[in-house]
């Protein structure tokens, strides 16, 4: 178990990435797998005798030179007394934060790429007379519209991984801005749909660089992506519960609690399209151990993460 920031920071092009950790909390490796049988995830990733598995709550921040933007603010504080037996509430951000010197203060943006309770937790919290207030003060706050709408109105299969009070207030003062999909929400940061886990879950795409790197001619002509391409741009990106972990990189290991797990089947290969020539590196939201990596494909189809040297 990891709760310190150290191990996982870098710097992509002009901008440097770091993942802080919410902690980690229990949860079913049936669900997790969906219909994977368990005889084949097993192989990978260890379960108790209770059949759960180990999942991470990893928040990536990006400091862009101008702005400290936060993506994804894990469980949070405020789960119900029935959650929190589910889910025990680690509420290990914040502390992990400012063992980093970042104070709340400090963040400018916050983007959520949906709005299940386990992403967008630490939005907001409670002040000493009960009242629901923003966990980052100054910060804009931006979600997916589509998932805004929905958590309004969820079916009752999934209406317990939505709690209004982690976005609701934000969007009622105006703190919180609703995005379409696709917008550029500062040069080099964006975000894109993903459907799949749910319709509307927004991938965060970053791009470190606004400009190509400079290389020598005789270096430029490789395939497109490559480093020594002249229009190589250093690109993470943030692809939330559509691969939530390292062991979900493969096309058909969703998890059960995806709602279109077609379209989940689609996304991925919408997403490997680009990520895989161009070399981006992927942000893990609940891998307990590796945050990010770069996913490669061999000739037999086989996919597998390389960790970040
Ligand atoms: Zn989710």
């Amino acid at each position: 178990m990891w709760h310190t920031e150290s191990m996982h920071r870098l710097t992509l092009g002009d901008f440097e990435l770091s993942v802080f950790s919410d902690g980690t909390y229990p949860l079913d490796g049936g669900a997790f797998f969906g219909v994977i049988p368990k005889v084949m995830w097993s192989k990978k990733v260890a379960a108790d005798e209770r059949n759960y598995v180990t999942a991470g709550l990893n928040s990536l921040l990006i400091r862009t030179g101008k702005q400290m933007v936060l993506v994804e603010t894990g469980m949070g504080n405020k789960l119900s007394d029935r959650m929190k037996k589910f889910y025990a509430q680690p509420a290990k951000l914040l502390e992990n934060l400012s063992a980093a010197g970042v104070a709340p203060e400090d963040i400018d943006i916050v983007i959520n790429s949906h709005l299940h309770f386990d992403h967008c937790g630490w939005n907001t919290v409670r002040d000493k007379n009960g009242k629901i207030v923003p966990t980052f003060p100054r910060a804009k706050y931006f979600a997916p519209e589509g998932e805004w709408q929905y958590a309004r109105k969820p079916s009752d299969r999934d209406s317990i991984s939505y709690i209004p009070e982690n976005y609701d207030p934000l969007v009622a003062s105006g703190q919180m801005r609703l995005l379409k999909g696709g917008e550029e929400i500062v040069p080099g940061i964006s975000v894109k749909t993903f459907r799949g886990h749910t319709a509307s879950m927004q991938g965060i795409i970053v791009r470190g660089s606004q400009n190509p790197h400079p290389v020598p001619a005789k270096t430029a002509g490789t395939r497109v992506g490559h480093p020594l391409d002249s229009s190589y741009v250093p690109t993470a990106c943030y692809i939330s519960d559509l691969m939530p972990t390292t062991t979900h990189i493969d096309l058909t290991w969703g998890m059960g609690f995806d709602l279109y797990p077609l379209d989940t089947i689609e996304s991925k290969r919408e997403y490997y399209a680009r990520a895989l020539p161009e070399q981006w590196l992927t942000v893990f939201t609940h891998d307990p151990k590796v945050p990010w990596a770069y996913i490669e494909k061999y000739e037999s189809g086989k996919m597998v993460a390389k960790e970040v040297a």
